[in-house]
């Protein structure tokens, strides 16, 4: 039988893999990018962080995102009970974008996938990459649509299939995530929220739940009158509330004042209701010969922060940089020039997401006397800064001046 080859092969045509194309392709690699949906499709991860345009920049995307029309933002308000608090992300320590977008995942992806493409990736909707072997190269088994199959050989694969997390299951790579189990409810709603409620729709808004600290909602604001809204817990929460999805998010949301107010006028589930459980995962190893797991076909921490998306396009960068130090002659070790500096900002994340549910951060945030140096560091965190070494919060490895932050606010 017939055997493609491509110099690189993207299996996935999400933010990861649709962005690593494109930088292949701007250092002229061949790249080809199966992707077994067809776009435009629904996909959870609606809000950006300014991070992550540095990335979109540097993948020649800038202006296919700006263009798309999507949802300005510049922060994130956080609300619990009487307290309340916002960042403005341009307001921060690290240098670089303060701003960034709220986005419908499907148009959003399928813009980065076409953009993709114009700049000349072969990119294939509906075929399925069912097996891969490893190796230089490596070849692997696709299925069309109407069943039938065919090999690939390529010089180099970069799993970016998401939660799908295709190469850790086919080569055993998966290992536990040190996060206990939550679950999501989510939906789309025509929110008419009233001019005059006090909602900026630059920002999303994180409500902690009025009695339970490890439970939270997303209000993620769009440009079309709609927002995503969300609610996150632990299955053995959501089994409290009887009847359907729908009815529990209702039920669940309407047991917060501030939501219920915002959202007094809103038209439910303009998008179906959904669930997503158990998503935080994570790998014994990031790559193996001839390949590299990118974005969420590597960790997945947590939602609170948003910093999915911004992962998974780091993912794309640090991968990509190493692919074209490889086709340049180099030795790449992969080890030190791509896990180990990817991993860094995600525990940057992991211990600010530890700390949101033991309720630590939440003390910090809505301090009534912060000092303004220190909220300019958690405002870079917060707007996806997390590799920044300079950022003292960043630098911080141990995790003690988080802590020693937190005790000085618990007061
Ligand atoms: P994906 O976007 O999942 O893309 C993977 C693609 O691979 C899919 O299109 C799939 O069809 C394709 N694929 C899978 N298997 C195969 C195969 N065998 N062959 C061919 N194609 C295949 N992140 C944020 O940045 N902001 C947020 O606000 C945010 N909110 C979130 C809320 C929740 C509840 C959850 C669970 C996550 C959230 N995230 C958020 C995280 C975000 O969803 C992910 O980090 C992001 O989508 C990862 O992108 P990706 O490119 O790695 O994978």
């Amino acid at each position: 039988p017939q055997v493609e080859t491509t110099e690189i092969l993207v299996i996935g045509a999400g933010p990861a893999g649709s962005v690593a194309a494109a930088m292949l392709r701007r250092q002229g690699r061949q790249v080809l990018m199966i992707e077994r949906q067809q776009f435009p499709r629904f996909s959870i991860g609606e809000s950006l962080l300014p991070q992550s345009m540095e990335y979109i920049e540097a993948a020649g995307l800038l202006q296919d995102v700006v263009q798309a029309g999507f949802q300005y933002k510049n922060g994130a308000a956080f609300v619990r009970g009487e307290a309340s608090t916002e960042f403005d992300f341009r307001d921060k320590f690290s240098p670089g974008w303060g701003t960034t977008y709220q986005v419908q995942r499907a148009d959003f992806d399928n813009v980065l996938a076409r953009g993709a493409e114009r700049m000349g990736t072969t990119l294939r909707f509906g075929d399925e990459v069912l097996s891969v072997q490893p190796g230089r190269p490596a070849r692997v088994q696709v299925r069309r649509p109407d069943g039938s199959e065919y090999t690939i050989e390529a010089g180099f694969i970069l799993d970016a299939s998401g939660f799908a997390r295709l190469l850790p299951r086919l080569l055993n790579l998966e290992s536990p995530s040190n996060f206990p189990v939550r679950g999501a409810i989510f939906c789309h709603v025509r929110d008419h929220i009233p001019a005059d409620a006090g909602f900026d729709r630059n920002k999303i808004l994180i409500t902690t739940h009025p009695e339970h600290v490890d439970v939270w909602y997303w209000t993620i604001p769009f440009s079309n009158g709609c927002c995503s809204l969300g609610v996150v817990a632990e299955p053995s929460f959501f089994e409290k509330y009887p009847g359907s999805d729908e009815d529990k998010l209702r039920a669940i949301v309407g047991e917060d004042p501030n939501l219920t107010r915002l959202l007094v006028n809103a038209e439910w589930a303009v998008l179906p209701v959904r669930t997503i459980t158990g998503y935080s995962a994570n790998v014994s190893s990031l790559w193996g010969e001839g390949y590299a797991l990118l974005g969420n076909a590597g960790e997945f921490l947590d939602p609170v922060f948003s910093s999915g998306v911004t992962i998974a396009f780091k993912s794309a960068e640090l991968a990509s940089a190493c692919i074209a130090r490889e086709y340049d002659g180099q030795t790449v070790d992969w080890e030190k020039d791509f896990s180990i500096p990817l991993r860094a900002g995600v525990k940057t994340f992991r211990r600010f997401v530890e700390a949101w549910y033991a309720g630590g951060f939440q003390k910090i945030i809505y301090h009534p006397d912060p000092q303004p140096d220190v909220r300019r560091m958690i405002s870079s965190i917060l707007a996806g800064y997390a590799w920044d070494t300079h950022n003292p919060y960043v630098a911080d490895d141990s995790g003690r001046r988080l802590r020693v932050l937190e005790e000085l606010c618990s007061g």
